[in-house]
């Protein structure tokens, strides 16, 4: 195990308050929620807290208010509902956070039951981890679960603040995320392949550089892949570059040769004359991208190599497209690599809000091991960062 704080698990709420900061912060239309994986995500350790006898009070932000007050389109009040409806349990809410109202409601949770709050984020405080909204959240619990793996990247009063003063274990997502997203570094399968795209070098240079401390194989696809390419001394065209970039691709490139990673780049391409739904695609190999093209998808003979690596895999992780996706006419690359990985009889972890949504429009999700609810914290793993909100934990 990876994980080394303690969970609720480790702790007796039998007939105690606790306080649980989730990952409510769902995608919204018309006042109704249009996908609810993070309200399912966090029923687990809701149900388990539960039948164990705990009053159990929820919280969360959604969206980005601007922390002055109430702003009804942004309220949590959809997400409870969402509650109520995939557990069957009687979910309460309340329309406040910090004020008398939220104190009262708290005041008659009883053992068994079940209040959401009302969005953490409608104070800026909360924001800066100001110490009285990290007593005030602490008052209302007598523990406190961090199950918001999506925040737990962030020093945030809900997230971080009542550590400090109540005891502080993990949920199950928490603990599940965080022990699969580290596990890879500490102890994978081998063969270990790691696929990285996505548009830039620049965003995932981390992720980049600890994932050649520790895959046997690393595959490039998507717009960075064009950046390594300038490395290598090819022409890109008008593909996605980042000049700024080249001297780290080199270097990510011999750094991987000196750790007997292999590396593997595109050898051909889906090139188009200009970025659009109309665009059409043409194949050109590598190192024959002509100077008024730029490069879309990975090409057929590279999802071939990439799909190759893939079979032979004992563990996957998957961050970033090979290609614009979002275009059918350049979504090929992403799909094959997409297939590959779901075929392969290896544990298979996949991470980022693109790569997330390609795999949903393969329809391959039930396919993998485990996809990442958390953008930016499972990126903060991967390269290597401990998260502000695990750290805050009691240790296990
Ligand atoms: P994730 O969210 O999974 O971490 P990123 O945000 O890094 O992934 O990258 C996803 C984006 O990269 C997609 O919107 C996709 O269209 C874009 N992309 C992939 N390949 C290319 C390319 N060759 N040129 C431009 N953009 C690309
Ligand atoms: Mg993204």
């Amino acid at each position: 195990m990876a994980f080394t704080k303690k969970t609720v698990r480790d702790i007796d709420v039998a007939g105690k308050r606790v306080l649980m900061r989730v990952d409510f912060n769902v995608p919204l239309k018309d006042g109704v929620v249009t996908d609810d994986t993070r309200v399912r995500a966090a029923i687990p350790t809701i149900k388990y807290l539960k039948e164990q006898g705990a009053g159990i009070i929820l919280m969360s932000h959604l969206g980005r208010p601007k922390g002055d007050g109430p702003e009804p389109e942004l309220s949590l009040r959809p997400a409870a509902e969402k509650l109520a409806e995939l557990t069957g349990y009687d979910v309460r809410f309340v329309d406040d956070t910090y004020g008398e109202k939220a104190e009262k409601a708290v005041s008659e949770v009883k053992p068994g039951d079940i209040l959401v709050l009302e969005n953490v984020r409608f104070l800026k405080a909360e924001k800066k981890n100001d110490p009285e909204v990290a007593k005030k959240l602490a008052s209302y619990g007598d523990v406190f679960v961090l199950d918001a793996f999506g925040t737990a990247h962030r020093a945030q009063g809900s997230v971080v603040g009542p550590a400090a003063y109540i005891p502080a274990v993990a949920g199950f997502l928490l603990e599940k995320e965080v022990d699969t997203l580290t596990s890879i570094f500490a102890d994978p399968a081998r063969p270990f392949v790691a696929i990285v795209g996505g548009s830039k070098v620049s965003s995932k240079i981390g992720v980049l550089d600890h994932l050649i401390d520790s895959a046997d194989t690393l595959i490039i696809g998507g717009g960075m892949a064009y950046t390594f390419f300038l490395a290598k001394g090819y022409a890109v065209g008008t593909s996605l570059k980042e000049e700024d970039w080249v001297e780290r691709a080199a270097e990510m490139l011999k750094k991987a040769e000196d750790k007997g990673v292999k590396i593997l780049l595109p050898v051909d391409n889906v090139v188009a004359d200009h970025f659009g739904e109309d665009a059409e695609g043409e194949v050109v190999d590598s190192d024959k991208i002509p100077d008024d093209r730029m490069g879309m998808d990975i090409g057929p003979k590279t999802c071939a190599l990439y799909v190759e690596a893939i079979k032979g895999a004992k563990t996957v992780f998957w961050n970033g497209p090979m290609g614009v996706f979002e275009m059918d006419q350049f979504a090929k690359g992403t799909e094959a690599v997409a297939r590959a990985v779901a075929d392969s009889d290896c544990t298979s972890i996949i991470g980022g809000g693109d790569s997330v949504a390609a795999i949903n429009k393969f329809d391959l999700a039930d396919k993998m091991s485990w996809i990442s609810t958390g953008g930016g914290a499972s990126m903060e793993l991967v390269e290597g960062k401990a998260l502000p909100g695990v750290e805050a934990l009691l240790d296990a």
